[in-house]
C-alpha cells in the first residue's frame, strides 16, 4: 500500500459519509447529509450506454478534432444541460491541464456543461492536491480517462529551463517541473518543447502510482495518457 494513500480503504459508500458519493444506479452527486440519503433512495436513471476508457479517450480526440477543424459542436452548453447536470454530475473525461489561458480544456476538447473533470495548474504538474481531486474525479464520479496535457511554449517550463529567480510561491512550481528540464537535457530539438513532453509523462508516471488511481487502471475502468497541445494549430497528440 502506498505511504501516500492511506485512505485506500475508502469504499464509495464511506465516501458519502464525507459528503459526497457515487450512486450505484448511475447518478453521481457531490452533496450534504439529508441530500445524500435521498439520492441514495433515488429511483434508478434510465441505463446508459457503459463508457469505456477506450471510448472516452476517443471522444476527447475527435472533441479536439471538430475543434482543429472549425467544426465544433459546443455540445451539452443549453439550460436543459444546465438543469440536467446540476443534479449530478458524470464527466466522462478528466483533464490535468496547464493553467495557461490559450488552452481551455471545455473549448479545445469541443465540450460541454458536466462533460468534463478539469484540473489546472501552472506547469500541469500532479501535486498531492491535483492526484486527491483527480482521484475523487474517476473513483467517485466515475471519469474513465485522465489525459495530462502539456502545450507549447509553456511559460512554466520556459522559467525551470531558465532557472529563473521568482517571487512569492512560484518556486515551488518551477521545482516540480525541474526533474523533466534535467532529464530532457541533451535531447535534439525545441529545448522547451522536449522538457514539457518529459514533464507530462512524468506526472503521468506520478499519478499511475496513486494506489487509488492504479486499481482502477487494473479494473479497466480507467486510462491515463499524456498529451501535447500544440498553441499554432490547436491540435492535441497523445504522448504515450
Ligand atoms: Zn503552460
Amino acid at each position: 500500500m502506498s505511504r501516500q494513500h492511506p485512505q485506500i480503504n475508502l469504499s464509495r459508500r464511506s465516501l458519502f459519509k464525507f459528503g459526497a458519493g457515487a450512486i450505484g444506479t448511475g447518478i453521481l452527486t457531490v452533496g450534504l447529509g439529508s441530500n445524500l440519503l435521498a439520492a441514495e433512495t433515488a429511483p434508478a436513471a434510465p441505463a446508459e450506454e457503459e463508457v469505456t476508457p477506450d471510448k472516452a479517450l476517443q471522444e476527447l480526440l475527435d472533441g479536439n478534432d471538430r475543434f482543429v477543424k472549425r467544426k465544433r459542436k459546443n455540445p451539452h452548453q443549453s439550460y436543459t444541460r444546465l438543469v440536467e447536470v446540476a443534479k449530478g454530475q458524470k464527466p466522462f473525461a478528466s483533464v490535468l491541464g496547464c493553467a495557461d489561458s490559450r488552452v481551455p480544456s471545455e473549448i479545445v476538447f469541443d465540450q460541454g456543461l458536466g462533460d468534463l473533470f478539469v484540473c489546472r495548474v501552472a506547469g500541469n504538474i500532479a501535486t498531492p492536491e491535483e492526484i486527491g481531486s483527480l482521484e475523487f474525479g474517476s473513483l467517485v464520479l466515475g471519469s474513465k480517462v485522465i489525459m495530462v496535457v502539456g502545450h507549447k511554449r509553456c511559460g512554466a517550463v520556459d522559467a525551470a529551463i531558465k532557472g529563473a529567480q521568482v517571487p512569492g510561491q512560484i518556486g515551488s512550481l518551477l521545482a516540480a517541473i525541474k526533474p523533466s528540464v534535467e532529464s530532457s537535457k541533451g535531447q535534439s530539438g525545441d529545448k522547451v518543447e522536449n522538457a514539457c513532453k518529459a514533464n507530462v509523462l512524468s506526472q503521468v508516471k506520478k499519478l499511475k502510482s496513486s494506489t487509488v488511481l492504479s486499481e482502477l487502471i487494473s479494473a479497466e475502468k480507467l486510462k491515463i495518457v499524456g498529451a501535447y497541445y500544440d498553441l499554432d494549430t490547436g491540435k492535441i497528440s497523445i504522448l504515450n
